[in-house]
């Protein structure tokens, strides 16, 4: 598969150019050069193939001769080595569970198929490659775990110091090894404006590889497909009728692969953009415009973006269509006050615990259903509530219990190396850690 860069059509890279550089010139998203269909067959029988064959099916097109076969297989097995169970919460709403990764964080997924691709290819030659990635919290540990112990690469996470969770700022610290915690004395838009100036740097990257492990990065982008293909497998177990399904939405990565499923041929009713208050995505699908403004912070702090990147990849999968992308895509904002009454309610009518970012998901979703009765759907669960136990806990007034792969994790020791936010104190340790 080749892929383009979206602002300058004549970039055509290979998948391990478009992995390695993240992305093309004018800071340009890759997208794939063409959107190859499912076998109508696999499709329709998906309950008749393993979930590990699901996932190759999913991906063979994308890595296509650069990745053999056998190696792919092992990097899915890798990549998928826990459970992803659709579960029914009413009779009318699912609730697809992306958080049982090692991190609890539905990014595990991607982070893991990236750093095993970026180790295929670099592998055997001296090369070593620095990933650098600022983090509010998700991101950073999915990655720093997703990257732990593989060789030839060093990972470098800066996040805002006092501004993540414990059990987050736990991820990102204790594992050691080859990830490099560095506790930014500024916000996360500090920690991105410094990422951004070492990429542009020309003396940094003349002595180092520096690589992006963020949803821009077409090795974490395309496995998400996966998540709907398990979900419609499960799905068809007990229903007849397609899914609503509702995306719990910052960057739009993950709905972006999703719409990318669905234009190879897997069923879908609608999809719906579940936003917190940072609603550029609702706003537009109303008018048409796409207005910026600044990023508000919420409880769903992992979707507090202001310019969702993967959002042009949603433009091109559609051709532009204004038409078409509203009548497949429903816009919906949801603010905390509900945020935390649905958290509440749900927990009280059905004895789920949802995190505020499932919980958006699923107002979105509860308020479309109401208003077309023949309809079911599902949510996609993006993170375990214990990474929220703040917020959870204040809901449902219960303890949320640490699951024993984090009970471990917290008894570990922190290790962070703490900067101002100033680029220079990143060049610093960049260039003196070679
Ligand atoms: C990153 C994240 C999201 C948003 O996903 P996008 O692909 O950026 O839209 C939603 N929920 C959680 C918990 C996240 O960490």
């Amino acid at each position: 598969m080749k892929y383009y860069n979206l602002k300058d059509k004549k970039e055509v890279v290979n998948f391990k150019t478009a992995l390695i550089r993240s992305q093309g010139r004018e800071k340009g998203l890759f997208f794939p050069e063409h959107i190859p269909k499912f076998n109508p067959e696999f499709m329709e029988s998906l309950d008749q193939f393993s979930d590990a064959e699901i996932a190759f099916q999913c991906m063979k097109d994308f890595t296509g001769e650069e990745i053999p076969s056998d190696v792919l297989r092992q990097i899915i097995a890798e990549t998928i080595n826990f459970e992803i169970p659709l579960k029914p919460i009413n009779d009318r709403m699912y609730v697809l569970e992306l958080f049982h990764g090692p991190t609890l964080a539905f990014k595990d997924v991607g982070a893991r198929f990236m750093s095993r691709c970026l180790s295929y290819f670099l592998n055997g030659k001296n090369k070593k490659v620095t990933v650098l990635v600022a983090t509010s919290g998700d991101t950073g540990g999915a990655v720093a775990n997703g990257f732990l112990k593989t060789s030839g690469i060093e990972v470098v996470i800066l996040y805002p110091k006092n501004r993540v969770s414990d059990v987050q700022e736990q991820q990102l610290t204790a594992l050691g090894e080859n990830i490099h915690a560095l506790e930014v004395n500024g916000s996360f838009d500090d920690c991105q404006s410094m990422v951004k100036q070492a990429f542009a740097d020309e003396e940094i990257n003349a002595q180092l590889l520096l690589t992006s492990a963020n949803s821009i990065n077409v090795a974490r982008w395309l496995p998400q497909q996966i998540y709907y293909l398990l979900a419609l497998k499960q799905w068809r177990k007990t229903e007849t009728t397609d899914p609503v399904i509702s995306v719990p939405s910052g960057n739009f990565g993950n709905l972006c692969a999703g719409l990318l499923a669905h234009f190879r041929g897997m069923p879908a009713e609608q999809f719906i953009a579940a936003c917190n208050e940072n609603d550029i995505i609702p706003k537009y699908l109303k008018t048409q415009e796409l207005k910026f403004k600044d990023t508000v912070a919420t409880l769903s702090n992992a979707m507090d973006v202001s310019h969702p990147s993967n959002f042009v990849r949603i433009l091109e999968l559609f051709h532009h269509r204004f038409d078409n992308i509203k009548k497949k895509i429903i816009g919906s904002s949801v603010n905390d006050e509900k945020t935390l009454q649905t958290i509440k309610e749900v927990y009280q009518k059905y004895q789920y615990v949802l995190e505020p970012h499932s919980a958006i998901a699923y107002t979105a979703l509860k308020e479309y259903l109401a208003e077309n009765p023949g309809k079911k759907g599902l949510i996609l669960a993006t993170a375990h509530p214990v990474k929220f136990s703040g917020t959870v806990e204040k809901a449902v007034h219960t303890k949320i219990p640490l699951p024993e792969s984090l009970a471990e994790l917290m008894k570990k020791e922190k290790k962070s190396f703490e900067i101002e936010p100033e680029f220079k104190a990143l060049k610093k340790f960049l260039l003196g850690r070679r």
